[in-house]
């Protein structure tokens, strides 16, 4: 059963980026990562063009996963403001950057999320929301379904398993019940049935410290049982692997995983992931209005190199590019066996 309180409200050591990244950086690793990427003919790590605008518009979150990267709760109170998804706007019309990528916490907590997807949507851009599926079921967002539907969304949603007991070990008593009863109202406007171009994905991690099963495999045994156990359908299935980090890492150390975890990292680097990391071509918001290299970077307080254009508000595309992505050792999560990002695997 998940703790109750974030990492910050125990004021639990690594609530700390800083402690984080020490805790990492201490490990006996046969590698570091920009070796690793610099063999893989990819070094100094440098982006394409920005195709993606990720924005992390706060920590609450009406649950507390063991596993949180975000450290993301009921109990945190970090919310970007109205006046920062304007500045991300105001970048996004600067550019024709196609995608917009709205992250969390539970994203739709905010009380400015359905003006920000309604004005991105406005501007013609593809809107995508990370969704933790119960959120549905809380107060004043039973109609999110259709505000999704109506605005052409993509619902990127978070499932550990189709099954109840590994979902509840990983996310708490009784969420699987909620995610069900959530995907059903999602099938019901529409999502997930193949003609309505209502895009359903789900999002899978491993509930332990292993890497995910092949995403081709595991997509068509999902989609099999959820339509078997309830009558669920949805598009896709990513897999994402755990990140060495917040929540997960406290886990990992209090699991004694740790040490064995990162070596299965590095040992199962596979150059041909490089080309596809997801820092190459997103550029993600804070929920500040600080800029990372991806939403990893930002939990770690790694922010983007490139003095000029820390902050939204100086959003710079030309001395963006001009950067290199800044790395450590938790990188090693994105490049290991068939590779991990937002958008699933990078290597079939
Ligand atoms: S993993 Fe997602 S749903 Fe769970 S606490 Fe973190 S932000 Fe919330
Ligand atoms: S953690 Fe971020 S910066 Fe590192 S490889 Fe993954 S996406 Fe790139």
């Amino acid at each position: 059963m998940p703790r109750t309180i974030s990492l910050l409200s125990r004021q639990a050591p690594l609530a700390s980026a800083e402690h984080q990244r020490a805790t990492l950086t201490a490990l006996p690793l046969a590698r570091e990562f920009g070796d690793a990427a610099q063999a893989a003919g990819a070094w100094p790590l440098r982006p394409h063009a920005i195709a993606t605008l990720q924005i992390n518009v706060g920590k609450l979150c009406n649950q507390t996963c063991r596993h949180c990267h975000v450290d993301a709760g009921p109990d945190r109170q970090e919310m970007m403001s109205r006046e920062t998804m304007a500045l991300c706007l105001r970048a996004l019309a600067s550019t024709t950057i196609p995608a917009v990528d709205i992250t969390g916490g539970a994203p739709e907590l905010n009380p400015h999320f359905r003006w920000l997807v309604e004005q991105a949507t406005a501007m013609g851009r593809h809107v995508m929301d990370r969704c933790n599926l119960t959120v549905l079921t809380t107060a004043g967002q039973a109609d999110l379904p259709e505000f999704f539907a109506r605005h052409r969304v993509e619902v990127v949603a978070s499932l550990p398993h189709y099954r109840a007991t590994n979902t509840d070990r990983q996310r708490g008593d009784g969420v699987y019940e909620k995610s069900i009863a959530a995907l059903k109202r999602l099938n019901e406007a529409g999502y997930g049935d193949g003609r309505s171009r209502l895009r359903l994905v789900l999002v899978t991690n491993p509930v332990g410290a292993y890497l995910p099963p092949s995403q081709a495999s595991l997509e068509a045994e999902w989609k099999r049982e959820l339509l078997r156990l309830h009558g669920v359908a949805f598009d896709a299935l990513y897999c994402i692997t755990n990140m060495p980090i917040s929540r997960y890492l406290e886990w990992l150390i209090e699991s004694d995983n740790l040490a064995a975890y990162m070596e299965r990292l590095v040992t199962a680097f596979n150059p041909s992931t490089v080309s596809g990391l997801m820092c190459r071509d997103t550029l993600s918001v804070g929920w500040d209005g600080l800029l990372y290299d991806c939403d990893f970077n930002q939990m770690l307080d790694l922010g983007v190199d490139a003095a000029s254009a820390r902050h939204i508000r100086d959003f710079d595309p030309a001395a963006l590019a001009t950067r290199s992505i800044v790395v450590g050792r938790h990188c090693f999560g994105c490049t290991a066996g068939a590779g991990s990002s937002c958008g699933g695997s990078l290597a079939s």
